[in-house]
């Protein structure tokens, strides 16, 4: 195991240093400093929410009024961008990465100004009705929310308004997962930031990306599936961890 020690800053800053095909894969971890909780492991929601209940298809259908009290509650519209994500921008612009494929469905690496991101599993600022597919912005379905929850569409009616984000037993969107795999394909090394990596079809792009070259380099608060396989390991708050890795490769 390492910790965020200068030598293992040094590493990952070497690694993501000479990459010319490099692309980060993130997931909730990389928002939790951001206010945003994560799903798996110490301190996520699903110690204290059954997924089932929240976020699987078929208890949406069955009981969308269950999803809009649980975001009624619980749903973050302030979060900003943390240190995380704007190293992220940083070594776009530096060259080092080509791309951002996110498991996170809260917009902050395009907020922090990422240009290439791929969402693999939606977004949660955009609401479709199941019925009619007319798509809503998700402020005004939050407001419809908060006057009457659940709320209906204000297009044809319809009970069954569903937050464009893949809940479990959904398939990931195809345009989507066909890029990302075109760039893990593609790339020669990949840093993994704020992932249980526990999660598939997601997990599969960076299983993808190791069997076809690339180098890892992972930057977690927990021990993931993939650590064995990963040129550099580093336990720590992505906050933290990366903007010492970006001072690093600035300094030459
Ligand atoms: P996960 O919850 O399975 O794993 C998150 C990982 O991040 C954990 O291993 C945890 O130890 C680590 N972590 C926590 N805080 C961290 C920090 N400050 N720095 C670095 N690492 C930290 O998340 P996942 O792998 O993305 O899979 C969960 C699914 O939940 C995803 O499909 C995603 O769509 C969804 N999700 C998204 C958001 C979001 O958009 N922000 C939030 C919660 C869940
Ligand atoms: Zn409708």
């Amino acid at each position: 195991m390492t910790t965020a020690t200068d030598a293992a800053v040094t590493e990952l800053a070497g690694l993501l240093g000479r990459a010319r095909a490099g692309i980060a894969f993130t997931g909730a971890g990389i928002s939790v400093e951001s206010g945003i909780p994560h799903f798996r492991g110490k301190g996520g929601l699903w110690t204290k929410f059954d997924p089932y209940k929240v976020a699987h298809i078929d208890t949406f259908r069955q009981d969308p009024a269950q999803y809009w009290t649980y975001s009624l509650n619980h749903r973050r519209t302030d979060a900003e961008p943390n240190p995380a994500h704007r190293a992220l921008v940083d070594l776009e612009r530096r060259g080092h990465l080509r791309a951002v494929v996110t498991q996170n469905t809260d917009g902050l690496h395009q907020k922090a100004g990422s240009s290439q991101v791929v969402e693999l599993h939606g977004t949660s600022h955009g609401v479709v009705c199941l019925d009619c597919e007319q798509r809503f912005p998700r402020a005004q379905i939050d407001r419809l929310n908060r006057e009457h929850c659940p709320p209906s569409c204000p297009a044809c009616g319809g009970a069954f308004l569903k937050p464009t984000v893949v809940l479990f037993g959904e398939a990931l969107p195809t345009e989507a997962l066909q890029e990302a795999q075109s760039l893990a394909l593609a790339a020669d090394v990949m840093l993994i930031v704020g992932s249980s990596l526990q999660v598939y079809p997601a997990a599969a792009i960076p299983r993808l990306a190791l069997e076809h070259g690339a180098e890892l380099g992972i930057v977690n608060a927990e021990a993931t599936p993939f650590d064995g396989r990963a040129s550099v390991v580093i336990y720590g708050k992505a906050g933290e961890v990366l903007p010492q890795v970006v001072s690093q490769i600035a300094a030459g």
